[in-house]
């Protein structure tokens, strides 16, 4: 493994905005002199005085002593020009996000700069590979994606294109470490590993709008305390711009010929058109004036809680659910055969499986069947999404929301989708990470390090695909397909292959 670049190594930043200047912060807390350099006038300024005002904050809360402040701020010198980044060791640069502006500004890095100088992109979209297209020296080029806000993110994923020298991108993996972030190693392709594999976070949220099987504040909510998520998909694509995240899509689906799991909504195309922007716009799904009132999720009413419940074969991932009833001196009944339903009187409860409950119950002729959700962790979860079958008698649900009731879980009744919300959502984000590892984008720890870190999602994909069984996962998937019809559901092969030994 190639060592860290050594402190008194120069790192120029070019580019001044939000990024370059988290990037320069954290470049001169690990002790490296900084030269940052920006086209636009006052910018690099603005960026220092950002850079105090956030130290300052650090100094206030007490993380931070004063002379440390001095000293990281001592350490950020501006550049006029490319030129004075001569004698850097590396260069980072975080400018537009456009092809053209960064060939073009990696080529007139490489005239300033020495042959050894490393020099990393921040982009993150753009191949490393056709970026590296326009040097010389192509080995040096390395993507060094860090996640906003820089101080407080702890990822970096080290983009390796066709041309990037193995110990070259060691060497920034190493320095992004030594920096106090976290590296994971990726190769380079459309959205590396974090922005592809958060894909279906959204596209699924989307897709379930379109199929009216609830409103943004039910999906969001079951996703966030059912799901563990820390923020739901549509105050995410409210927060980061409908643009933004529609324009992110269509990069998606142009770069892999139409791949269906990337297709982008129509949903965003309308909301763009109309400009509602989400909070930038003050609406988009959510509204965000000030006298606006936030949209409670759905919640059914209060049912009264069961004395029995019987468990018929192995529940799987609700055998959670079975021991919290217990521990609520709900009697258990335990019959050692059958599919792992759990009956109540009245009502059969079963965990989704990508069928709607209304096609299962016809399926497996049970009249009185009421699907519910996975969970991030049954025991954690405050909200369970549940869908009765249309044959399903009322009581059948009054006796499903009486039991999740009394384990501790609001209840939101859906318009029974297929996979609910969490189920689905979870099968396709493991889904697009076992794609992710069977492309050799990155290795499988990686991969579940980039999610918890990048995203802050409660589990890595593939963990959590191996807690929910991969067998269940493949037959949620092509039940999904089967149902919708729709490419996009199809198992990834390394997933299906996986399954059969699991
Ligand atoms: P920004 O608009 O805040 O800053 C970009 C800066 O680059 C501006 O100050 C601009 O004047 C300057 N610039 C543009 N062209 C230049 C050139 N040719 N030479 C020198 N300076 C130039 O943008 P940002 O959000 O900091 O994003 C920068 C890069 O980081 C992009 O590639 C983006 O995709 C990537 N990125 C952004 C985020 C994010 O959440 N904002 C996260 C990860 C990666």
């Amino acid at each position: 493994m190639s060592a860290a670049l050594k402190t008194d190594a120069v790192v120029g930043v070019v580019g001044a905005g939000t990024m370059g200047a988290g990037i320069a912060q954290v470049a001169a807390a690990a002790g490296h002199p900084v030269l940052l350099t920006d086209a636009a006038k006052g910018a690099v300024e603005k960026a220092v005085t950002g850079i105090g005002a956030a130290l300052d904050r650090r100094v206030k809360s007490g993380k931070l002593d004063a002379e440390a402040r001095d000293a990281i701020l001592g350490r950020i010198a501006p550049a006029a020009n490319l030129k004075a980044l001569a004698g850097a060791a590396l260069v980072i640069e975080a400018v537009a996000e456009d092809l053209s502006v960064k060939r073009k500004l990696l080529a007139d890095l490489e005239k300033a700069v020495s042959v050894t100088t490393l020099l990393a992109s921040n982009t993150s979209s753009l191949s490393i590979t056709a970026l590296a297209g326009a040097l010389r020296h192509t080995g040096r080029v390395v993507g060094m994606h860090f996640f906003n806000p820089v101080p407080a993110m702890a990822l970096v994923e080290v983009v390796s294109g066709l041309a990037t020298a193995p110990e070259a991108a060691e060497q920034i993996a190493a320095t992004a470490k030594a920096w106090g972030k976290t590296p994971i190693h990726v190769r380079s392709s459309t959205g590396f590993v974090v922005n592809r594999i958060a894909r279906p976070f959204y596209g699924e949220a989307l897709r379930l709008l379109k199929e009216s099987a609830a409103d943004p504040a039910t999906i969001d909510a079951v996703l966030r305390d059912g799901g563990g998520f820390a923020m739901g998909p549509f105050q995410v694509m409210d927060l980061v711009g409908i643009d933004v995240g529609l324009a992110v899509s269509r990069t998606f689906y142009e770069a892999t010929y139409g791949e269906p799991r990337f297709r982008p909504s129509p949903i965003q195309e309308e909301m763009v058109a109309a400009g509602l922007l989400g909070r930038k716009s003050g609406r988009g799904f959510y509204d965000y004036a000030q006298d606006a009132v936030l949209p409670e999720p759905a919640t059914a009413p209060h049912a009264p809680a069961p004395t029995r419940l019987r468990v018929e074969g192995e529940p799987g991932p609700a055998a959670t659910l079975v021991e919290l009833a217990e521990e609520r001196g709900i009697e258990i009944e335990r019959d050692s055969h059958g599919a792992g339903h759990l009956v109540l009187p009245g009502a059969t409860l079963a965990l989704s499986d990508g069928r709607p409950a209304t096609l299962r119950a016809a399926d497996e002729g049970l009249d009185n069947l009421v699907l519910f959700d996975l969970a991030g962790d049954y025991r954690l979860a405050t909200r369970l999404a549940v869908a009765p079958a249309d044959q399903a008698e009322d009581a059948a649900l009054t006796a499903a929301v009486g039991l999740f009731e009394a384990l501790g879980k609001a209840v939101s009744v859906v318009d029974d989708p297929p996979g609910l919300i969490v189920m689905r959502t979870v099968a396709m984000l493991a889904n697009e990470a076992f794609e992710v590892v069977e492309g050799r984008v990155a290795a499988p720890e990686d991969v579940d390090t980039a999610m918890r870190l990048g995203v802050r999602y409660p589990r890595g994909p593939l963990a959590w695909a191996h807690e929910v069984g991969l067998a269940r996962l493949v037959r949620t998937l092509d039940n999904l397909r089967a149902v919708t019809g729709e490419e996009r559901y199809r198992a990834a092969l390394l997933l299906r292959r996986k399954s059969i030994m699991d």
